[in-house]
């Protein structure tokens, strides 16, 4: 049963609740109307009883009265003891009572002197009531088992007693019963003896008929007999008998209109009880066990939505904080690893913050994010946004709108700004900015900003922008780190030029490009002459100095594309990619006029000049494979030093007769193999 209670849909609980609680509402009033109307019809009965024994105590009165004349006068006119004389006055005064009263005197011992009616009935009758007259009593009972009242007076002057008898017979009961009753309130009297109705009365058959079993208690009560329902009350009326009054009883009268309403009222209630529970209730709350499963299933993207602003509505609004809340702290935990993932992939840094964007983007759900990092001694300015194409951020850190607020902010975390019309950012046609600096310690790289419509961002989403702010700065920092070490790695601490490791590098790969691509490559390799001497009269200090000045110079008469790396000492290497050997053999003549030209400014000496021998050495002119080109400039370096140095030999000049030797050539032509103060030796870079 519970079992089938707990299964049972909420409309057909609510419908058997209603059910229940209707019948009980109608039920209480009827039981409540059923009692009241006994406790009416019981306490009328009471009353009419005693008024009956009231109006029988008058009769008994006026018998009182009577027979006190009747034995007055028979003191004053008869000897009691002559019958005869006494029957006389009798029949006198019998003539103004009823007809089937008795009047008699009977001497002391219940002997009858007289009575009037001297019929074998009356005389036995007589008997019985002189008994009782004699005993004082004022009811009683005839052999025949009638009732009678009776009333006693001493004759004065003897020891008789005069008597009279009145019987409660039908007539007189019946006279009573119209007296209380009415037709359309019938009224019956009962006289009762030895458990028999011995008299009755009343205006309505029912009532006379046989109700002495039923009248059990002297109290009032309501009995039944044969379906229908008496209230009855009795009281003693002396000598055995017992006066009872019923009147009929049908309760409170409830019609079958009053049924089929309580039904119809108590059917409407349950219908209308139905659709509030289906509409109300049950919708609501199976909207609600959907997206709970749904959110154990692990889908927090489905709206918990009640529809209602009742307890079950805000049960559902309770749920679905719950539910944005769970799911913004799982996105922003996935940013959060996405980020940290991004920023430590090996990958350009462009790239990583483009990422960075999308994730960031993605996870607000924003129109806009954004990095701008300011420009450093290690790379320019840059931004990087997602969710805008086309956007230029160029005056946006200097500006006085969210991006410049958020970049010079020194609070922590982030900070929720609007763009005015007059800022920068307005061009980008968002309304709202979360901004962080891109702080580490004292410095300053940028800011991260993402943006979106007023209002679209929560305190969780200032925490996951600060958070991702931090870990940016870490990542430039470490990017910056990184290119400075590759920085340092690759260059010349004296000269600023590439270095040793840089340039051969380079080297492989200009030479692999240019033979891939069969494009021109042109090498120079310079070597300062008697750089010793200098070293040696002015000091090492001054030769650095030296190695500086012609390090600008070299680099001022040089293309950007050109590479220029100091191999080591005073050897220097110029790669010129695209270059013939017709135009290196014009740099280098420009490089060795400006070094000759150059002054060395040194400190506390007059300024000294150096002088350059030049190798040159061109793909695809001196060599079908590229790779060579290096050692084939050495050689023409070391042919510049042994024919005389401050010129410049061409690697084709080594290969040809001297009559091929190009014009510019020309001023070397006297420099003879071997002599012996050659300074460039012969050298092989590392493979
Ligand atoms: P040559 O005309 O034959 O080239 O004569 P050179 O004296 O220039 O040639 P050498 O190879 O004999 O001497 C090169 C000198 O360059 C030796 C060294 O003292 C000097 N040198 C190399 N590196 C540095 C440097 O970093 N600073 C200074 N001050 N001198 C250096
Ligand atoms: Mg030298
Ligand atoms: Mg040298």
């Amino acid at each position: 049963m519970s079992g089938i209670w707990r299964g049972a849909s909420f409309s057909l609980k609510f419908a058997a609740v209603i059910l229940v609680a209707g019948m009980a509402t109608a039920a209480v009033p009827l039981m409540l109307a059923e009692a009241s109307a006994r406790a009416e019809a019981e306490s009328s009965a009471t009353d009419r009883v005693s008024i009956v024994a009231s109006l029988i105590d008058g009769q008994r009165s006026s018998l009182a009265t009577f027979i006190a004349g009747v034995g007055r006068q028979l003191a004053a006119d008869h000897d009691v003891d002559s019958p005869s004389a006494v029957h006389a006055t009798l029949a006198q005064d019998g003539s103004v009572i009823g007809t089937g009263d008795l009047l008699g005197v009977v001497q002391p011992g219940g002997t009858i002197i007289a009575v009037q009616g001297a019929t074998p009935i009356a005389i036995a009758l007589a008997n019985s009531v002189a008994g009782a007259a004699s005993a004082g009593a004022a009811t009683a009972a005839s052999p025949d088992g009638r009732a009678w009242l009776v009333a006693v007076s001493p004759v004065p002057g003897s020891t008789a007693t005069a008597f009279v008898a009145r019987p409660l017979d039908p007539t007189l009961i019946n006279a009573l019963a119209h007296n209380i009753g009415t037709s359309a309130d019938p009224v019956g009297i009962l006289l009762i003896r030895d458990g028999r109705t011995r008299t009755a009365a009343s205006s309505q058959a029912s009532l006379t008929r046989e109700l002495t079993p039923a009248i059990a208690t002297p109290r009032a009560a309501i009995v039944s007999l044969d379906s229908q329902q008496f209230a009855v009350a009795s009281t003693s009326v002396g000598a055995g008998f017992t006066l009872a009054v019923a009147t009929p009883f049908s309760g409170p009268t409830v019609g079958w209109q009053s049924v089929l309403l309580l039904l119809g009222v108590i059917l409407v209630a349950m219908l209308f009880i139905v659709v509030v529970v289906q509409i109300d209730l049950r919708r609501p709350l199976q909207r609600l066990d959907s997206a709970v499963v749904a959110l154990e299933g692990g889908d927090f993207d489905r709206p918990v939505d009640t529809a209602s602003v009742d307890e079950i509505g805000r049960l559902g609004a309770s749920f679905e904080a719950m539910r944005t809340q769970v799911r913004s702290t799982m996105r922003t935990t996935a940013t959060r690893a996405t980020v940290a993932m991004e920023l430590s992939l090996a990958q350009p840094l462009d790239a990583a913050l483009a990422n960075v964007c999308a994730a960031l983007r993605g996870s607000l759900e924003v129109d806009l994010a954004m990095i701008v990092v300011n420009g450093s001694e290690m790379s320019d300015a840059f931004a990087v946004a997602d969710g805008r194409r086309h956007v230029t951020f160029d005056g946006f850190l200097e500006g006085n709108g969210p991006l410049g607020e958020g970049y010079r902010y020194r609070g922590l975390g982030a900070i929720i700004l609007g763009a005015t019309a007059a800022a920068p950012e307005a061009r980008l046609d968002v309304r709202e900015f979360c901004v962080a600096p891109l702080r580490l310690g004292k410095h300053v790289h940028g800011v991260l900003a993402v943006a979106g419509q007023a209002g679209a961002f929560t305190a969780g989403d200032t925490d996951l922008v600060a958070s991702t702010a931090e870990q940016i700065s870490l990542a430039l920092e470490r990017y910056r780190f990184l290119a400075m070490v590759q920085r340092q790695a690759s260059v010349d601490d004296l000269t600023g030029l590439y270095n040793h490791r840089f340039l051969i590098d380079s080297l492989g790969q200009q030479a692999a490009l240019a033979e891939r691509l069969g494009a021109p490559l042109a090498i120079l390799m310079l070597d300062i002459d008697h750089f010793k001497a200098l070293n040696d009269s002015h000091g090492h200090h001054a030769g650095d100095l030296a190695l500086s000045t012609f390090a600008s110079t070299v680099l001022s008469n040089v293309r950007r594309a050109d590479l220029t790396a100091r191999y080591g000492g005073e050897e220097f290497v110029v790669l010129m990619p695209n270059t013939s050997a017709h135009e290196a053999f014009t740099v280098a003549e420009k490089i060795r006029l400006a070094v000759a030209t150059t002054d060395v400014e040194l400190p506390d000496r007059p300024a000294a000049r150096l002088t350059v021998s030049v190798g040159v050495a061109a793909y695809p002119e001196d060599t079908e494979r590229a790779s060579e080109l290096f050692d084939l400039a050495d050689d023409a370096l070391y042919e510049a030093k042994r024919s005389g140095r401050d010129r410049t030999c061409m690697a084709r000049e080594l290969q040809a007769p001297r009559a091929h030797a190009g014009p510019s050539m020309g001023q070397h032509a006297a420099v003879t193999q071997g002599e012996s103060n050659a300074g460039a030796g012969h050298r092989r870079p590392p493979q």
